[in-house]
């Protein structure tokens, strides 16, 4: 099956940072510098800060080519759950996509695989895109567990989601031991070989078409400086970006390499 070249997909996942103040300038900062980058349709940008700062920063992107995105949500339309934040909710202040699975939400506040399943498939059925993260620590890497826990965080986090749906679905592949620059990095090719483990995945569980089209992000310390590298193999589709995505030239940086990776792409294509 012929290659697909597909956009880049470039989120920012704001965390736990920023103040009102901080959220206005970066987003703002990110507004400006991405409307007058040229070849900027070669990809999709999004950007998720923190809950409280939704609607602020929704108010500055509105009608822009910057999507706006939630980190997190609870998987009912409403009701008695004091402290979480519907689906409806989140559309309600524009976002558009939100995450879930983080390995953070995983590891500290205990997600299950279920739990995030039951979050995947009321968000797909609201109408948000959802960007699922999945990856392996590096104790499950160097006991050659990586495809095992890909395919079980995949299979559980998908579980029932029709095919239908895959349109809202993007994967996020973070390893742990890649994330916030603990001292690794994944090299482009680990980066690759997950990816197709994915898409391995994608093709016993949905069949080869949608292993294909299925949108597949790099996540773990992706910087100006490796942005260009980790978005070149083919079957990455994009990055997921934490640290970097808190300072805006840096962010505005690897979007253009992933620009510039596309027209690359297009030109030898
Ligand atoms: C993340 O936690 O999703 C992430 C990719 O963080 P960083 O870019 O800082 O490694």
């Amino acid at each position: 099956m012929k290659p697909h070249i597909r956009q880049k997909f470039i989120v920012g996942n704001w965390k736990m940072h920023t103040t009102a103040a901080d959220a206005t300038r970066l987003a703002k900062a990110i507004l400006d510098g991405i409307s007058i980058m040229s070849g900027k349709d070669c990809v999709s940008v999004a950007v998720c800060p923190p809950f409280p700062y939704l609607a602020l920063v929704g108010e500055i992107l509105k009608g822009s080519c910057v999507a706006l995105g939630a980190q997190n949500l609870y998987p009912e339309k409403d009701g008695a759950f004091t402290g979480e934040v519907s689906p409806t909710m989140l559309l309600d202040l524009g976002c558009k996509y939100v995450i879930l699975g983080h390995s953070e939400r995983r590891r500290i506040l205990g997600e299950s695989d279920v739990f995030i399943n039951q979050k995947v498939r009321v968000a797909v059925t609201a109408g948000l895109n959802v960007i699922l993260c999945v990856g392996e620590t590096l104790d499950q890497r160097n006991a050659e567990q990586t495809e095992a826990v890909l395919d079980r965080q995949l299979t559980q986090g998908l579980a029932d989601v029709l095919s239908g749906d895959l349109n809202r679905m993007t994967i996020a592949y973070e390893p742990l031991w890649a994330i916030g620059n603990l001292g690794h990095h994944a090299t482009p090719q680990q980066a690759q070989g997950s990816h197709a483990l994915i898409r391995r995945c994608f093709s016993r569980i949905y069949g080869e078409k949608s292993a294909q089209a299925v949108v597949i992000q790099y996540g773990g310390s992706v910087k100006p400086e490796n942005a260009a590298s980790m978005l070149t193999p083919q079957g990455v589709d994009g990055a997921l970006i934490g640290g970097a995505s808190l300072d805006a030239d840096q962010f505005l940086a690897i979007v253009r390499a992933g620009i510039s990776e596309v027209q690359t792409k297009g030109k030898s294509a």
